[in-house]
């Protein structure tokens, strides 16, 4: 079979996806897409081309039941730029193959992460982890920006003093902050891109790291539509339910009270929420 060429993804290629206020989300190449993975799926059976319909079908058939190692055949490489404190996150997804600028051999840039004051929300009291959608007010929203903005042009004219009195760049650079952009090429294939975006484009995950999520996802999108379409279906879009709550939607379904209290209920109606949402 020749190599695949996915016109979507090719008008893609080499177009930075604008992230944040400076980021960015480029496809850099691909190998592979839709038809590599049937063509793989189906090779312990030596069958030949099948219709549409029936590829669809297949694709939606491995991925609700978890055959995954198909969709391993497609790969996929980005540039990315993002914010230290989005690449902490990022780099934990260790199923992937990436190199990064390096800030011992070269000088970094005067190039911070201000977030949009739209973003500038107050600590959520429900989930420790995050942020409420309650923001500040106008005043505090000005010069909250004001003072992100001056700490950091103060760090970095810092960071120039100690170059430009010759201490080494791999030291100049230790009190930069984690807002301050990096950037990176880095390769996944499509099964762990998935697992990739499951956790990050989630409500739970960072706004931050949910916007480079979107990127990526637009280009898997454009790779293998078939199995982005199956991913949102099964996965992406699923809801999943532990033993307790499965009784507790059966005795919903029954009209009777579930069983269930406190926090579990919270995060029960919230699946529920989820569930109707879909
Ligand atoms: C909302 C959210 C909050 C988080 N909060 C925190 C936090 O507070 N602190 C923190 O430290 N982390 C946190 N994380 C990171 C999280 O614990 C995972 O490290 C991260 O999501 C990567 O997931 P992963 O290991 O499944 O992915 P990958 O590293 O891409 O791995 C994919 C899969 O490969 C397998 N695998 C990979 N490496 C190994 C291995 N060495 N051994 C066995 N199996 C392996 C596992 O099945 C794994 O699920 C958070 C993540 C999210 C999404």
């Amino acid at each position: 079979m020749a190599r695949e060429i996915i016109e979507a993804a090719e008008a893609l290629i080499d177009q930075p996806i604008p992230c944040l206020d400076k980021g960015f989300v480029r496809l850099v190449d691909y190998m592979g897409g839709d038809a590599r993975i049937v063509q793989s799926a189906r090779v312990s059976y030596g069958e030949g081309t099948k219709t549409v319909r029936e590829d669809r079908g297949l694709i939606s058939y491995l991925m609700r039941n978890h055959h995954t190692s198909p969709f391993e055949q497609v790969s996929l490489t980005f540039h990315a730029k993002m914010p230290i404190f989005v690449a902490r996150q990022w780099v934990r997804h260790r199923t992937a193959r990436l190199n990064e600028i390096s800030g011992r051999y070269s000088v970094l840039q005067d190039e911070f992460y201000v977030p949009n004051p739209t973003e500038l929300r107050k600590q959520s009291s429900r989930n420790k982890q995050g942020r409420s959608d309650e923001r500040l007010d106008a005043t505090d929203e000005k010069s909250v920006i004001a003072q992100l903005a001056s700490e950091q042009d103060a760090l970095y004219k810092g960071y120039e003093d100690l170059l430009n009195k010759g201490v080494a760049r791999e030291l100049a650079r230790i009190n930069l902050p984690v807002s301050l952009y990096t950037e990176w090429y880095w390769q996944i294939d499509l099964h762990n891109l998935f697992h990739f975006l499951r956790l990050r484009l989630d409500d739970h995950a960072q706004y931050e790291i949910r916007v480079y999520g979107e990127a990526l996802a637009k280009c898997a999108k454009a790779v293998a539509p078939m199995a982005y379409e199956a991913f949102e279906n099964h996965i992406l879009h699923s809801v999943q339910f532990g033993k307790d709550e499965c009784k507790a939607l059966a005795a919903l379904l029954c009209g009777e009270t579930p069983l269930l209290e406190g926090r579990q209920l919270a995060i029960f109606e919230e699946k529920l929420t989820k569930l109707k949402s879909v």
